[in-house]
């Protein structure tokens, strides 16, 4: 994806890190402690398939433990290695920080294309990856929990799960020894949607802010914003479906592994989704404008570019020509360090990964909760809170009807008050809490210091500061 002139992954993350440390006043030392990935484990492993043995190779990074255990996604992708498992477990290392979940970061990878085996092939390489990897404390409930990331699912999570239950048969929290589960299997409701709705919940919360919303020369509110998504995968699916169903902004452009489709009148996400679950790809399907050359519709006018498939596709070799005045990084990574620079001379605002696509890390914080909990969210108290809702609403109806002044509550006012939260409920509510209040701490340092002139230094600044906390505190 990048020119040879263009650092790699791990060296853009480390740049961006320089970047915000520099304006830093940490102790002798410390920076470097905190940039460098502690430690990376590589196993290849083989695995018997159609009559020959296959060998696998799959990684799992640590960046950081200043808190434990880590936290990071397993990845399936042909093009995984070591440079970008451990740039993607520094992003953790920060991203958890920066929205306050407890954790150190992690990531993991495997090697493989997970399209060309069948079901019970993956069940079997997966398996034995999470075999290598538990029995190293690599999966762990309280050492290193992953989750999923590129190419794997709840699927794959459910057989991690299972894998290390029957490794530690008499682990009581062996559930949480992993996130993004089936709920059958220990998941949490609203997990697999979380990413996506993150990049929706941050996106409401920058149009909370016209100040800032004017740094881009957009104006107004997020609807009836023109958006391109890139890849159509968990995070793109559910940020453009819960953006043009519940915010009213019209997804004129959807890249894929395939080419693209255009469309100023919008897309129907659903639509496009299920013609890419059926054939694969965007090619063929009957409204808008196909082109095969996907990665053009990055450069085309929009209002808003989602880039949520992969790292470093907008770079030293296209920056210059991307017209979207706002762009939310989705995926892990999609502008590398020298694209970064010439937006952001060109005044182009960037909500940087770190914070956009932090929605499922915090989801899966609740998983990881519940699981140790043992206790499904809101059982205890959702009818409680009904009663109390119930007294209050047939009070107010006795004092209407005893005083005569005959006021009536508006239409299905009962029916939304009374109901007491379920577990979405809460994990939504809890999810949008973090994402308004990340962004707060962010914008107060973009805003709050005149070195500071764009959000991912920002958000660099804030979770810097509060990994430095971590290890002052422990006494380092
Ligand atoms: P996914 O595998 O579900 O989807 C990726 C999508 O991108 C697929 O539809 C794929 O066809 C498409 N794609 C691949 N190569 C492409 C290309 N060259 N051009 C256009 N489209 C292409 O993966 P995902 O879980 O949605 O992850 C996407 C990004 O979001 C990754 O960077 C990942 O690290 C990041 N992320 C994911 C999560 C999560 O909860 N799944 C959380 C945080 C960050």
């Amino acid at each position: 994806m990048t020119t040879s002139s263009e650092p790699t992954f791990r060296q853009s993350v480390d740049l961006m890190f320089n970047r915000a440390v520099a304006l830093m006043d940490l102790p002798p030392g410390l920076e470097e402690k905190i940039r460098v990935c502690n430690a990376t484990y590589t196993v290849r492993f083989g695995v018997r398939l159609r009559g020959e043995i296959r060998t696998f190779t799959g990684y799992r990074s640590v960046h950081s433990e200043h808190m434990e255990p880590v936290k990071g996604g397993i990845r399936y992708s042909p093009e995984v290695h070591q440079d970008e498992v451990e740039a993607l477990a520094a992003l953790m290392t920060y991203k958890c920080a920066l929205v306050e979940t407890p954790f150190g970061g992690s990531k993991g990878g495997l090697c493989i294309d997970p399209r060309e085996y069948d079901e019970h092939e993956l069940e079997r390489i997966t398996r034995r990856f999470a075999y290598e990897l538990a029995k190293r404390d690599l999966i762990h409930p309280s050492q290193n929990v992953p989750a999923p990331d590129m190419g794997t699912g709840e699927r794959e999570m459910a057989w991690i799960a299972d894998q290390y239950a029957r490794m530690n048969t008499t682990d009581i929290n062996a559930r949480a020894c992993v996130t993004g589960k089936p709920i059958n299997a220990g998941g949490i409701v609203g997990r697999v949607e979380a990413t996506g709705r993150g990049v929706q919940y941050a996106l409401r919360e920058f149009f909370r802010h016209p100040e800032d919303v004017a740094m881009t020369g957009l104006s107004g509110r997020l609807e009836g914003k023109r958006v391109i998504v890139q890849g159509l995968g968990n995070v793109g699916y559910h940020a453009a479906k819960f953006l043009s169903e519940e915010d009213g902004v019209q997804i004129t452009g959807i890249i894929e592994r395939d080419g693209a489709l255009f469309d100023p009148a919008g897309l129907d996400v659903e639509a496009v989704h299920r013609w890419i679950q059926a054939h694969g790809g965007v090619k063929g399907y009957a409204d808008g404008a196909f082109s095969p050359d996907g990665a053009a519709l990055l450069e085309a006018e929009c209002d808003i570019l989602i880039p949520a498939a992969l790292e470093g596709v907008i770079n030293l070799t296209n920056a210059a020509r991307v017209k979207a005045p706002l762009i939310i990084e989705a995926a892990n990574g999609p502008i590398t360090a020298g694209g970064d620079e010439i937006l952001r001379k060109r005044g182009c605002v960037i909500i940087p990964d770190m914070f956009a696509n932090a929605g499922g890390v915090t989801v899966s914080y609740f998983e990881w909760v519940k699981n140790l909990s043992h206790i499904r969210f809101g059982r205890m108290q959702r009818r409680q809170e009904e009663a109390r809702h119930q007294l209050l609403v047939d009070e107010l109806e006795r004092l209407s009807s005893d005083s005569g002044v005959g006021w009536t509550l508006s239409p299905n006012f009962k029916e939304r008050y009374l109901r007491g939260a379920d577990e979405l409920e809460l994990v939504r509510s809890g999810l949008d809490d973090t994402m308004r209040t990340a962004y707060q701490a962010m914008r107060a340092v973009w805003h709050g210091r005149e070195d500071v002139h764009d959000l991912r230094v920002a958000a660099y600044l804030v979770s810097i500061g509060r990994v430095a906390e971590s290890y002052r505190a422990k006494g380092l």
